[in-house]
Protein backbone atom coordinates (compact mmCIF):
# COMPACT_ATOMS: atom_id res chain seq x y z
CA UNK A 1 0.00 0.00 0.00
CA UNK A 2 1.27 3.47 -0.84
CA UNK A 3 2.22 5.91 1.58
CA UNK A 4 2.33 9.42 2.04
CA UNK A 5 3.59 12.15 4.29
CA UNK A 6 1.08 14.93 5.60
CA UNK A 7 3.82 17.01 5.83
CA UNK A 8 2.92 19.81 8.29
CA UNK A 9 1.35 17.09 10.79
CA UNK A 10 4.67 14.82 10.18
CA UNK A 11 2.03 12.04 9.94
CA UNK A 12 3.11 8.86 7.13
CA UNK A 13 -0.40 7.27 5.93
CA UNK A 14 -1.54 4.97 3.93
CA UNK A 15 -3.00 6.91 0.64
CA UNK A 16 -5.48 5.65 0.95
CA UNK A 17 -7.67 6.34 3.51
CA UNK A 18 -10.91 4.01 5.26
CA UNK A 19 -13.59 6.53 5.12
CA UNK A 20 -16.33 5.49 7.31
CA UNK A 21 -19.62 7.22 6.96
CA UNK A 22 -20.78 3.96 4.75
CA UNK A 23 -20.71 1.69 7.72
CA UNK A 24 -23.14 3.24 9.56
CA UNK A 25 -25.64 1.56 7.30
CA UNK A 26 -24.62 -1.34 7.98
CA UNK A 27 -26.97 -3.39 10.90
CA UNK A 28 -24.04 -5.06 13.08
CA UNK A 29 -20.99 -4.06 14.34
CA UNK A 30 -19.25 -7.55 13.55
CA UNK A 31 -20.39 -6.57 9.78
CA UNK A 32 -18.21 -3.29 9.99
CA UNK A 33 -15.52 -4.64 11.97
CA UNK A 34 -15.18 -6.96 9.60
CA UNK A 35 -14.93 -4.33 7.02
CA UNK A 36 -12.61 -2.10 8.74
CA UNK A 37 -10.55 -5.59 9.62
CA UNK A 38 -9.91 -6.07 5.52
CA UNK A 39 -8.75 -2.68 5.36
CA UNK A 40 -6.05 -2.99 8.08
CA UNK A 41 -4.85 -6.60 7.07
CA UNK A 42 -4.29 -4.80 3.43
CA UNK A 43 -2.18 -2.16 4.57
CA UNK A 44 -4.46 1.08 5.37
CA UNK A 45 -3.69 2.92 8.52
CA UNK A 46 -5.48 5.83 7.62
CA UNK A 47 -9.13 5.94 9.24
CA UNK A 48 -11.42 8.72 8.78
CA UNK A 49 -14.87 9.44 11.26
CA UNK A 50 -16.61 12.07 12.73
CA UNK A 51 -18.61 12.51 15.74
CA UNK A 52 -21.65 13.25 13.49
CA UNK A 53 -21.54 9.31 11.97
CA UNK A 54 -23.13 7.71 14.66
CA UNK A 55 -21.85 4.22 15.57
CA UNK A 56 -18.81 4.94 13.37
CA UNK A 57 -16.10 5.84 16.05
CA UNK A 58 -17.46 2.67 18.04
CA UNK A 59 -17.09 0.48 15.60
CA UNK A 60 -13.81 1.70 14.30
CA UNK A 61 -12.74 1.19 18.26
CA UNK A 62 -13.59 -2.14 18.56
CA UNK A 63 -12.14 -3.47 15.35
CA UNK A 64 -8.30 -1.80 16.05
CA UNK A 65 -8.45 -2.96 19.74
CA UNK A 66 -4.91 -4.15 20.36
CA UNK A 67 -3.78 -2.79 16.76
CA UNK A 68 -3.77 0.90 17.65
CA UNK A 69 -0.03 1.10 16.55
CA UNK A 70 0.59 2.67 13.41
CA UNK A 71 -2.63 3.49 12.65
CA UNK A 72 -3.51 7.47 12.37
CA UNK A 73 -7.00 7.95 13.79
CA UNK A 74 -8.58 10.91 12.26
CA UNK A 75 -12.26 12.33 13.19
CA UNK A 76 -14.40 15.58 13.90
CA UNK A 77 -16.53 17.69 15.32
CA UNK A 78 -18.93 20.40 14.05
CA UNK A 79 -19.95 21.67 17.11
CA UNK A 80 -20.35 25.64 17.23
CA UNK A 81 -19.87 25.79 20.81
CA UNK A 82 -16.86 25.28 23.26
CA UNK A 83 -18.79 22.72 25.76
CA UNK A 84 -20.04 20.96 23.00
CA UNK A 85 -16.75 20.56 21.44
CA UNK A 86 -14.91 19.40 24.50
CA UNK A 87 -17.79 16.61 25.14
CA UNK A 88 -17.75 15.44 21.65
CA UNK A 89 -13.64 15.52 22.00
CA UNK A 90 -13.99 13.81 24.92
CA UNK A 91 -16.91 11.25 23.31
CA UNK A 92 -14.36 10.22 20.65
CA UNK A 93 -11.68 9.52 22.65
CA UNK A 94 -14.12 7.06 24.34
CA UNK A 95 -15.92 5.76 21.56
CA UNK A 96 -12.30 4.85 19.60
CA UNK A 97 -11.00 3.68 22.91
CA UNK A 98 -7.77 5.27 22.56
CA UNK A 99 -6.26 8.26 24.55
CA UNK A 100 -5.01 10.26 21.48
CA UNK A 101 -6.52 11.22 18.16
CA UNK A 102 -3.86 11.65 15.35
CA UNK A 103 -6.32 14.20 13.78
CA UNK A 104 -9.16 16.94 15.41
CA UNK A 105 -10.73 18.24 12.14
CA UNK A 106 -13.49 21.08 12.58
CA UNK A 107 -16.41 19.17 10.33
CA UNK A 108 -17.78 21.06 7.56
CA UNK A 109 -16.23 24.75 7.93
CA UNK A 110 -19.39 25.97 5.30
CA UNK A 111 -19.17 29.80 5.99
CA UNK A 112 -17.04 32.65 6.73
CA UNK A 113 -19.01 33.04 10.31
CA UNK A 114 -18.13 29.41 11.34
CA UNK A 115 -14.81 30.26 10.27
CA UNK A 116 -14.42 33.44 12.40
CA UNK A 117 -15.83 31.57 15.05
CA UNK A 118 -13.14 28.78 14.86
CA UNK A 119 -10.38 30.79 14.41
CA UNK A 120 -11.27 33.75 16.67
CA UNK A 121 -8.52 34.21 19.73
CA UNK A 122 -11.23 33.43 21.91
CA UNK A 123 -13.06 30.94 19.55
CA UNK A 124 -13.17 27.06 19.34
CA UNK A 125 -10.10 27.01 18.51
CA UNK A 126 -8.93 27.39 21.51
CA UNK A 127 -10.63 24.00 23.19
CA UNK A 128 -8.57 22.29 20.65
CA UNK A 129 -4.97 23.79 21.05
CA UNK A 130 -6.01 23.08 24.85
CA UNK A 131 -6.37 19.51 23.88
CA UNK A 132 -3.20 19.33 21.67
CA UNK A 133 -1.46 20.74 24.90
CA UNK A 134 -3.15 18.39 26.87
CA UNK A 135 -2.25 14.60 24.95
CA UNK A 136 -5.68 14.21 23.38
CA UNK A 137 -5.28 15.34 19.85
CA UNK A 138 -2.23 15.44 17.93
CA UNK A 139 -2.87 17.67 14.50
CA UNK A 140 -5.68 20.03 14.00
CA UNK A 141 -7.68 20.10 10.16
CA UNK A 142 -10.95 21.07 9.14
CA UNK A 143 -13.34 19.59 6.12
CA UNK A 144 -15.58 22.19 4.32
CA UNK A 145 -17.23 21.73 0.96
CA UNK A 146 -17.32 24.96 -0.11
CA UNK A 147 -14.56 26.29 -1.42
CA UNK A 148 -14.17 30.03 -1.01
CA UNK A 149 -14.39 29.59 2.73
CA UNK A 150 -12.22 26.86 2.47
CA UNK A 151 -9.67 29.08 0.55
CA UNK A 152 -9.51 31.46 3.53
CA UNK A 153 -9.45 28.76 6.31
CA UNK A 154 -6.40 27.69 4.03
CA UNK A 155 -4.58 30.92 4.10
CA UNK A 156 -5.32 31.05 8.38
CA UNK A 157 -2.50 28.52 8.81
CA UNK A 158 -4.63 27.71 12.00
CA UNK A 159 -4.78 24.45 10.38
CA UNK A 160 -2.67 21.13 9.13
CA UNK A 161 -4.91 19.45 7.13
CA UNK A 162 -8.19 20.24 5.06
CA UNK A 163 -10.26 17.25 4.01
CA UNK A 164 -12.33 18.74 0.66
CA UNK A 165 -14.23 16.82 -2.26
CA UNK A 166 -12.19 16.12 -5.04
CA UNK A 167 -12.77 13.94 -8.12
CA UNK A 168 -12.59 13.96 -11.49
CA UNK A 169 -15.99 15.71 -12.02
CA UNK A 170 -15.07 18.43 -9.56
CA UNK A 171 -11.37 19.49 -10.58
CA UNK A 172 -11.52 23.04 -8.84
CA UNK A 173 -9.21 21.70 -5.33
CA UNK A 174 -6.41 20.79 -8.20
CA UNK A 175 -6.48 24.43 -9.63
CA UNK A 176 -7.50 26.53 -6.90
CA UNK A 177 -6.51 25.12 -3.79
CA UNK A 178 -3.14 22.73 -4.32
CA UNK A 179 -1.00 25.65 -4.66
CA UNK A 180 -2.87 27.54 -2.00
CA UNK A 181 -2.02 24.33 0.58
CA UNK A 182 1.23 24.52 -1.14
CA UNK A 183 2.03 28.05 -0.08
CA UNK A 184 0.59 27.84 3.52
CA UNK A 185 1.97 24.11 4.06
CA UNK A 186 -1.57 22.54 4.74
CA UNK A 187 -1.93 18.95 3.69
CA UNK A 188 -4.86 18.12 1.20
CA UNK A 189 -7.09 15.12 2.02
CA UNK A 190 -9.96 14.38 -1.00
CA UNK A 191 -13.03 13.41 0.01
CA UNK A 192 -15.62 11.92 -1.95
CA UNK A 193 -13.22 10.36 -4.30
CA UNK A 194 -16.55 8.08 -5.70
CA UNK A 195 -19.13 10.84 -4.74
CA UNK A 196 -21.10 8.29 -2.93
CA UNK A 197 -21.16 5.59 -5.01
CA UNK A 198 -22.11 7.73 -8.50
CA UNK A 199 -19.16 7.04 -10.09
CA UNK A 200 -19.10 3.85 -10.17
CA UNK A 201 -15.81 3.24 -12.36
CA UNK A 202 -13.74 2.73 -9.65
CA UNK A 203 -10.54 2.16 -11.50
CA UNK A 204 -10.93 5.78 -13.71
CA UNK A 205 -11.73 7.63 -10.52
CA UNK A 206 -8.95 6.05 -7.91
CA UNK A 207 -6.35 6.36 -10.92
CA UNK A 208 -7.07 9.94 -11.79
CA UNK A 209 -6.83 10.95 -7.94
CA UNK A 210 -3.70 8.74 -7.02
CA UNK A 211 -1.68 10.88 -9.51
CA UNK A 212 -1.76 13.76 -7.20
CA UNK A 213 0.15 13.88 -3.88
CA UNK A 214 -2.70 13.73 -1.44
CA UNK A 215 -4.60 11.02 0.68
CA UNK A 216 -7.45 9.72 -0.99
CA UNK A 217 -10.36 8.89 1.53
CA UNK A 218 -12.72 6.64 0.17
CA UNK A 219 -15.91 5.12 1.82
CA UNK A 220 -15.97 1.77 2.42
CA UNK A 221 -19.24 -0.72 3.40
CA UNK A 222 -18.30 -4.26 1.93
CA UNK A 223 -15.31 -6.37 2.25
CA UNK A 224 -15.33 -6.87 -1.81
CA UNK A 225 -15.55 -3.08 -2.10
CA UNK A 226 -12.25 -2.79 -0.57
CA UNK A 227 -10.86 -5.45 -2.35
CA UNK A 228 -11.76 -3.89 -5.61
CA UNK A 229 -9.85 -1.49 -5.07
CA UNK A 230 -6.77 -2.89 -4.08
CA UNK A 231 -7.01 -4.52 -7.21
CA UNK A 232 -6.60 -1.67 -9.32
CA UNK A 233 -4.28 0.27 -6.88
CA UNK A 234 -1.96 -3.18 -7.47
CA UNK A 235 -2.01 -2.48 -11.54
CA UNK A 236 -0.83 0.35 -14.07
CA UNK A 237 -1.89 3.42 -12.47
CA UNK A 238 -1.68 5.00 -15.37
CA UNK A 239 -4.65 5.95 -17.15
CA UNK A 240 -5.16 3.41 -20.63
CA UNK A 241 -6.13 5.78 -23.83
CA UNK A 242 -9.86 4.05 -23.57
CA UNK A 243 -10.34 5.15 -19.89
CA UNK A 244 -9.16 8.78 -20.85
CA UNK A 245 -12.17 8.81 -22.95
CA UNK A 246 -14.61 7.09 -20.67
CA UNK A 247 -13.34 9.99 -17.98
CA UNK A 248 -14.15 12.88 -20.99
CA UNK A 249 -17.74 10.56 -21.47
CA UNK A 250 -18.33 10.80 -17.75
CA UNK A 251 -17.18 14.27 -16.73
CA UNK A 252 -19.56 15.62 -20.69
CA UNK A 253 -22.65 13.16 -19.28
CA UNK A 254 -22.39 14.56 -15.19
CA UNK A 255 -21.11 18.22 -16.00
CA UNK A 256 -22.35 21.20 -13.92
CA UNK A 257 -25.79 19.24 -12.63
CA UNK A 258 -23.70 16.58 -10.76
CA UNK A 259 -25.32 16.74 -6.86
CA UNK A 260 -22.45 15.66 -4.25
CA UNK A 261 -25.12 14.51 -1.89
CA UNK A 262 -24.05 16.77 0.76
CA UNK A 263 -27.62 17.35 1.67
CA UNK A 264 -27.05 20.74 2.51
CA UNK A 265 -29.71 21.71 0.72
CA UNK A 266 -32.13 20.17 3.36
CA UNK A 267 -34.44 20.87 5.00
CA UNK A 268 -36.90 20.82 2.69
CA UNK A 269 -39.94 22.86 3.21
CA UNK A 270 -41.64 19.94 1.25
CA UNK A 271 -39.84 17.36 2.40
CA UNK A 272 -38.34 16.56 -0.65
CA UNK A 273 -35.79 14.21 -0.56
CA UNK A 274 -33.61 16.24 -2.96
CA UNK A 275 -30.19 13.99 -3.01
CA UNK A 276 -32.14 11.41 -3.77
CA UNK A 277 -34.46 13.08 -7.03
CA UNK A 278 -30.96 14.10 -8.20
CA UNK A 279 -30.31 10.71 -8.49
CA UNK A 280 -33.39 9.71 -10.80
CA UNK A 281 -31.75 9.16 -14.39
CA UNK A 282 -29.06 6.12 -12.85
CA UNK A 283 -32.10 4.96 -10.53
CA UNK A 284 -33.72 4.77 -13.97
CA UNK A 285 -31.51 2.92 -15.63
CA UNK A 286 -30.64 0.53 -13.03
CA UNK A 287 -33.87 -0.14 -11.88
CA UNK A 288 -36.81 -2.76 -13.73
CA UNK A 289 -39.44 -0.05 -14.79
CA UNK A 290 -42.14 -1.36 -11.86
CA UNK A 291 -39.21 -1.49 -9.33
CA UNK A 292 -38.20 1.99 -10.13
CA UNK A 293 -42.25 3.46 -10.34
CA UNK A 294 -43.43 1.28 -7.51
CA UNK A 295 -40.65 1.42 -5.30
CA UNK A 296 -39.14 3.78 -2.69
CA UNK A 297 -37.89 5.90 -6.16
CA UNK A 298 -41.22 6.54 -7.11
CA UNK A 299 -42.57 7.30 -3.26
CA UNK A 300 -39.55 9.94 -3.39
CA UNK A 301 -40.65 11.37 -7.32
CA UNK A 302 -44.29 11.53 -5.91
CA UNK A 303 -42.98 13.76 -3.13
CA UNK A 304 -41.09 15.91 -5.56
CA UNK A 305 -43.91 16.53 -7.46
CA UNK A 306 -44.98 19.30 -4.19
CA UNK A 307 -42.36 21.34 -5.32
CA UNK A 308 -43.20 24.71 -4.69
CA UNK A 309 -39.79 26.06 -6.46
CA UNK A 310 -39.61 28.10 -3.37
CA UNK A 311 -35.45 28.21 -4.43
CA UNK A 312 -34.61 27.89 -0.58
CA UNK A 313 -32.62 24.37 -1.63
CA UNK A 314 -30.76 26.50 -4.10
CA UNK A 315 -29.92 28.77 -2.16
CA UNK A 316 -27.82 26.47 0.44
CA UNK A 317 -26.19 23.75 -2.43
CA UNK A 318 -22.97 24.70 -2.06
CA UNK A 319 -22.53 23.59 -5.76
CA UNK A 320 -24.90 26.03 -7.04
CA UNK A 321 -26.66 23.42 -8.79
CA UNK A 322 -29.79 24.36 -10.61
CA UNK A 323 -32.02 22.23 -8.07
CA UNK A 324 -35.64 23.53 -9.37
CA UNK A 325 -34.88 22.72 -12.87
CA UNK A 326 -33.55 19.25 -12.78
CA UNK A 327 -36.56 18.13 -9.81
CA UNK A 328 -39.19 19.35 -13.09
CA UNK A 329 -37.29 17.45 -15.61
CA UNK A 330 -36.39 13.98 -13.57
CA UNK A 331 -40.01 14.36 -12.19
CA UNK A 332 -40.97 14.44 -16.10
CA UNK A 333 -39.05 11.28 -16.09
CA UNK A 334 -40.96 10.00 -13.77
CA UNK A 335 -44.28 10.47 -14.94
CA UNK A 336 -43.27 9.05 -18.36
CA UNK A 337 -41.87 6.64 -16.75
CA UNK A 338 -44.86 5.69 -14.59
CA UNK A 339 -47.29 6.43 -17.93
CA UNK A 340 -45.54 3.53 -19.64
CA UNK A 341 -45.77 1.66 -17.05
CA UNK A 342 -49.26 1.74 -17.11
CA UNK A 343 -49.54 0.91 -20.44
CA UNK A 344 -47.99 -2.06 -19.96
CA UNK A 345 -50.27 -3.46 -17.06
CA UNK A 346 -53.07 -2.96 -18.57
CA UNK A 347 -52.09 -4.88 -21.81
CA UNK A 348 -51.11 -7.64 -19.71
CA UNK A 349 -54.29 -7.54 -18.33
S1 LIG B 1 -37.54 24.55 -4.47
FE1 LIG B 1 -38.67 22.63 -4.18
S2 LIG B 1 -37.14 21.19 -3.51
FE2 LIG B 1 -36.25 23.22 -3.23
S3 LIG B 1 -36.71 23.73 -1.08
FE3 LIG B 1 -38.36 24.57 -2.34
S4 LIG B 1 -39.93 22.97 -2.37
FE4 LIG B 1 -38.03 22.01 -1.66
S1 LIG C 1 -28.42 19.53 -4.50
FE1 LIG C 1 -26.57 20.56 -3.80
S2 LIG C 1 -26.80 20.76 -1.58
FE2 LIG C 1 -28.30 19.27 -2.27
S3 LIG C 1 -27.30 17.32 -1.98
FE3 LIG C 1 -26.90 17.94 -4.08
S4 LIG C 1 -24.99 19.03 -4.07
FE4 LIG C 1 -25.68 18.87 -1.94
Amino acid sequence: MEKIRLARAGLTVSKLGFGSIPIQRLSEDEEAIAVITRCLDLGVTFLDSANAYTTSEGRIGKAIRGHRQGLVLATKSGAQKADLLQEQLELSLKQFGVDTIDLYQVHNISDLDFLAQVVDPKGLMTVLEEAKRAGKIRHIGFSSHNLDVAKEAVKSERFETIMFPFNFIVPEPAEELFPLCRKHSVDFIAMKPLEGGMLDNVAIALKYLFQFPIAVMVGIEQVHEIDEIMQVLEGPLQMTEEEKREMQRLKDELGTRFCRRCDYCQPCPEEIQISWVMQTPSLMNRLPRKGFVKGRMGARLEKALDCTKCGECEEKCPYHLPIRDIIEEYTNLYKEELRKYQEESARSE
